[in-house]
């Protein structure tokens, strides 16, 4: 229908650069750039930038998986969690659905938002102040992990859990979970946010916790974007170790391996427990790496090797052992991901594969999907597999077997973007994988690749549906937060 002249002097000027305007035209719902002079009206007033440029709005239309590709039309850096503030206001009055961003890591559109806004949290990084005795410390959601990490161990803290990629934002993570080695004691990084400040899908400024806006707090955590934008989160502290052993167990039995891996989460002999599995000679992913680490003072004791081994049944020929100072450890990945990018491979498609097990058949479920893997369809990614405990884990919406120990299973193939038809099969197969684990009643960790219709989500999160779908209407109500999630 064509648009009438006084529709047309509805468009909404969102930033001024010169003589050029970038408007909003709520009736096509796009925005344009014009050469008015004329200021326009409805312009929420910024500390920050809007950006409409190809290298801005590509950017925001790609992400770590380069497999998804939707076009924003236009992209906030916001100078100030203010700006958040006024332009989801905007952006809910006009219905133009938004996403947050934060490294972008996500494996398949999730920050993305065809046609609307995308919110760059980088600039939301402020972190602390955080002193010798402090308990929490409170960051902004763009804050990324080893800025967290550095600025905490300086005063000899440290937050409880990690990814193991630090290069991650506060609020990437707390918006699907956050697990690594450590949550087996301390539960995921979810479990370790005392209080979070939000905007949510109405514009509203809250602050909640378990004992303020309760409701929220759970819909936000692990809540995948659905009900608000986190601009600010407050994390649990702990002592942090000086130094750590480092151990890398060597296994050729699947559940020789699960069982020790088991058996040192219920013991809690290790600070940090992880595994890998690795293909043999003949190419079968029948290997098994298990990794693990002691905290040394002023955590826990000088680690005695003896003491730490005992009893476990891995070869002994084959073990690999480093003493290394705590944020090294924490930031092990950096190497080998800086090899990553200089061979171009971090270019790649990563079309992931995450999946919680539940322990009582993950030897069973776990040996079924590997058994169908073959190092062309994990190209330069790795398999980790690893335990957790059921009872560390108390965040609603991070969607866990019924199990005391479950498993992650996490494929992290690596293929090139360009070999489509690759890339399509390898998500077919993900979604396969998924149907084996579902039916063995696993779950899936939603950071990866895997296809899933809303009818998919609906029972993904079981009895904590309501829960999400009540928030969803209550604080967004117009539906505009986060559509790459595909759950609303
Ligand atoms: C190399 C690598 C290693 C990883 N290792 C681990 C690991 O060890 N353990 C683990 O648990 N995960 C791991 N992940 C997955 C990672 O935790 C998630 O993909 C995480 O969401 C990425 O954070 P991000 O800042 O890049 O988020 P983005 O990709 O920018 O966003 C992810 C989702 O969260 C939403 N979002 C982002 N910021 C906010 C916000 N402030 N408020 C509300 N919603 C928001 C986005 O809209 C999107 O839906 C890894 C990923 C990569 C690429």
């Amino acid at each position: 229908m064509p648009r009438t002249p006084s529709r047309r002097t509805a468009l909404h000027g969102l930033a001024a650069a010169g003589a050029a305007v970038i408007g909003f035209d709520p009736f096509t719902r796009s925005w344009a750039t014009t050469t008015s002079a004329r200021p326009l009206t409805g312009l929420p007033s910024l500390d920050g930038s809007i950006h409409t440029d190809d290298a801005s709005l590509g950017a925001a239309a790609d992400d770590f998986g380069h497999i998804v590709h939707r076009r924003p039309v236009a992209v906030l850096r916001p100078g100030s969690v203010q700006d958040v503030v006024a332009m989801i206001r905007f952006c809910n009055t006009h219905r133009v659905e938004v996403a947050p961003r934060g490294q972008g890591h996500a494996t398949q559109g999730q920050a993305q938002v065809d046609g609307g806004l995308v919110i760059e949290t980088t600039p939301l990084a402020d972190i602390g102040p955080v002193g010798p005795g402090s308990r929490t410390v409170t960051v902004g959601a763009g804050a990324k992990w080893s800025d967290v990490a550095k600025a905490t161990i300086a005063h000899g803290l440290t937050p409880p859990t990690f990814t193991d990629y630090l290069e991650l934002s506060v609020g990437g993570t707390v918006s699907v979970g956050g697990l690594g080695g450590q949550t087996h004691q301390q539960g995921a990084q979810v479990d370790n946010v005392t209080e979070l400040q939000v905007v949510t899908g109405a514009g509203e400024l809250v602050r909640c916790s378990p004992t303020r806006h309760r409701d929220l707090f759970l819909a936000v955590l692990a809540g995948l974007g659905q009900c608000a934008v986190v601009v600010g989160a407050t994390l649990r502290l702990v002592r942090a170790p000086e130094t750590v052993r480092h151990y890398l167990l060597p296994y050729d039995d699947l559940r020789v391996f699960l069982d020790d891996q088991r058996r040192l989460v219920e013991e809690g002999r290790f600070a940090y427990v992880e595994g890998q599995v690795v293909p043999d000679a003949g190419g079968a992913f029948r290997g098994y790496l298990l990794e693990a680490v002691a905290y040394g003072p002023p955590v826990g004791p000088a680690p005695d090797d003896a003491r730490l081994l005992r009893g476990l049944r891995h070869d002994p020929s084959g073990v690999q052992k480093s003493d290394l100072a705590y944020y090294d450890f924490l930031d092990r990945l950096a190497p080998s991901v800086a090899a990553l990018k200089e061979a171009g491979l971090w270019a790649y498609a990563h079309p992931w594969l995450n999946l919680l097990l539940p322990g009582r058949t993950a030897a069973a479920v776990a040996g079924a999907v590997l058994d169908d893997l073959t190092p062309e369809d994990l190209g330069p990614g790795v398999v980790l597999l690893y335990p957790l405990l059921r009872d560390r884990l108390g965040t609603p919406l991070l969607r866990m077997p019924d199990d005391p120990v479950p498993y992650l299973l996490a494929v992290l193939r690596t293929t090139p973007p360009d070999d489509t038809a690759t890339v399509d099969r390898l998500l077919a197969a993900n979604r396969a994988a998924y149907d084996t684990v579902h039916a063995a009643g696993g779950t899936h960790y939603p950071v990866g690749s895997v296809p899933f219709a809303p009818a998919d989500w609906r029972e993904h999160f079981g009895p904590a549906w309501r829960r999400l779908a009540t928030a969803r209407h209550t604080y967004d109500p117009r539906g505009i937060l986060v559509p790459g999630q595909g759950i609303f």
